[in-house]
């Protein structure tokens, strides 16, 4: 098995189990903070791998994902401002002036 073979591999089968997570009544396993399941099976009774089930977003993976996603989205904004202003501010000192820093007397 190549090494993108195993990448997908692990994500395809392994589900990381927290230790309040259990083992639900139709043999998935479920999140012991939301209590959604962590695991779906494949449609049709198709296997992958051998496996029969595939690892699902819980409740608070989905979160998690999201807020992670949402910080690294504000970080690009913020790493793309900063590059606009090393373009259009060519003096350091400049990229400090903001309007709120205006003081008026030159409208
Ligand atoms: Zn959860």
């Amino acid at each position: 098995m190549s090494d993108y073979d195993n990448a997908i591999f692990r994500l395809a089968t392994a589900q990381k189990a927290e230790p309040e997570d259990y083992i639900g009544e139709d043999g998935l396993l479920y999140c012991g903070s939301c209590r959604q399941p962590k695991e779906a099976c494949f449609p049709e009774g198709k296997t992958f791998f051998g496996r029969d089930r595939h690892p699902k977003e819980c409740d608070c993976q989905r979160k998690r994902r999201e807020t992670l996603e949402a910080s690294h989205r504000e970080y690009k904004h913020r790493e793309e401002v900063e590059r606009l202003k090393r373009i259009g501010f060519t003096d350091p000192a400049m990229r400090e002036w903001t309007f709120e820093n205006d003081n008026g007397k030159c409208p």
